[in-house]
């Protein structure tokens, strides 16, 4: 069945590629993006298909569109870009998060909110389960993404269970792939870029934290499945790669993808960074019969290929 679909968020990293899919199955898709974090290069080869729409728009602001799914992707994901506007990103979360949940109940369209697993915080249970609650500082630096996004769980709730919208919530775990943004200061993309160009890497503390990485395509394929899931399962569901690694290995792992002679340097940690992360997928596994497929080291090669055929320098930090 073909659908009309709106993606906020539509220009970014994960938005670009559920776009791209989304197109090539037919859909009518509307992306809304407001270029914050992003680019239009990355849906610019999409514009010339009948079926790809894209409108430069704030999700903060209401804009009226008659759609029938939502995937609700627009927030600036990287610490250094949640935190460049911090009340911009609480109120991209909170504020945008109710205008287009009012799409959802004016049209009575399916929606689907990109959480995190930020709302697990700095966690004391490992791996994370969905009922775990989380330990975030509500206070930190972190806090305008982490309880930005908490927040929006709650109003998507809220709104199923007093307006009947079909919300569902992915909460989705670090994920990388092509099109990152080569200066979004995550740890993928900077290893990376750090090691194309000779340059220190930057390990953050002592490099004994822990992430996942999940890689792009298994993404997409989930939260696909979530959208579409036919019992009305509505989450909260992990999505994320269990293989867990330090941050350390990460950067062995990239140097010795890239070659080159970048040397190890220590950063101080960044405030509330998390000691350990790592999804329990067990509920995707039973409810979306989706587990991931790509192992850190092929997403890794074939990110690293893509960082070698783009021109950084095409790629700025976020402005106001
Ligand atoms: P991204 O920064 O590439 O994409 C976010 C997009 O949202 C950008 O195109 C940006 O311009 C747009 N945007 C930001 N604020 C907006 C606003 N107010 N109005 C309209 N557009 C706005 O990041 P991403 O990694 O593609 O993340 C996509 C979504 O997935 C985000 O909601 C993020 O929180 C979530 N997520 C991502 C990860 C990850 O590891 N990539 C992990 C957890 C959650
Ligand atoms: N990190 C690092 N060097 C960098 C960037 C990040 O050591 O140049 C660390 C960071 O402190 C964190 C981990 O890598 O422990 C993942 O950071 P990222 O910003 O990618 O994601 P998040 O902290 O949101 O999981």
């Amino acid at each position: 069945m073909i659908h009309r679909i709106l993606v906020t968020g539509g220009a970014g990293f994960l938005g670009s590629h559920l776009c791209e899919r989304l197109v090539e199955e037919g859909h009518d898709v509307i992306c809304l993006d407001n270029f914050f974090t992003s680019q239009k290069s990355n849906v610019v080869h999409l514009l010339n298909r009948p079926n790809f729409e894209l409108i430069r728009h704030d999700i903060t602001l209401p804009i009226f569109l008659e759609v029938d799914q939502i995937y609700n992707l627009a927030c600036p994901a990287a610490p250094g870009h949640y935190q460049f506007n911090p009340i911009k990103t609480m109120k991209t979360s909170v504020m945008g998060v109710i205008n287009m949940l009012g799409i959802a109940k004016r049209c009575g369209a399916r929606f689907l909110q990109a959480s995190t697993s930020e709302v697990y915080g700095d966690p004391d249970v490992h791996p994370q389960p969905e009922s775990y609650r989380g330990s975030v500082n509500p206070i930190g630096p972190r806090a305008c993404y982490d309880e930005g996004k908490r927040a929006a769980e709650s109003i998507c709730m809220d709104y199923r269970r007093s307006n009947n919208v079909d919300a569902r919530i992915v909460r989705i775990f670090n994920t990388y792939g092509p099109r990152m943004h080569p200066y979004d200061g995550r740890v993928v993309s900077n290893f990376i870029r750090q090691a194309l160009r000779n340059e220190p890497i930057t390990i953050f503390g002592d490099g004994e934290q822990t992430r996942s990485f999940c890689y792009r395509d298994d993404l997409v394929e989930a939260i696909v499945r979530m959208m579409n899931n036919s019992e009305g399962f509505a989450g909260p569901v992990n999505i994320g790669n269990q293989g867990e690694f330090t941050i350390r290995q990460l950067a062995e792992m990239v140097m010795e993808k890239v070659g080159g002679e970048s040397k190890l340097v220590q950063k101080p940690l960044p405030t509330d960074d998390p000691t350990r992360r790592r999804p329990d997928i067990r509920l995707a596994k039973e409810k979306l019969d989706w587990e991931p497929t790509t192992p850190l080291s092929e997403g890794l090669q074939k990110t690293i290929d893509w960082f070698r055929s783009i021109d950084i320098d095409d790629y700025q930090p976020p402005t106001p």
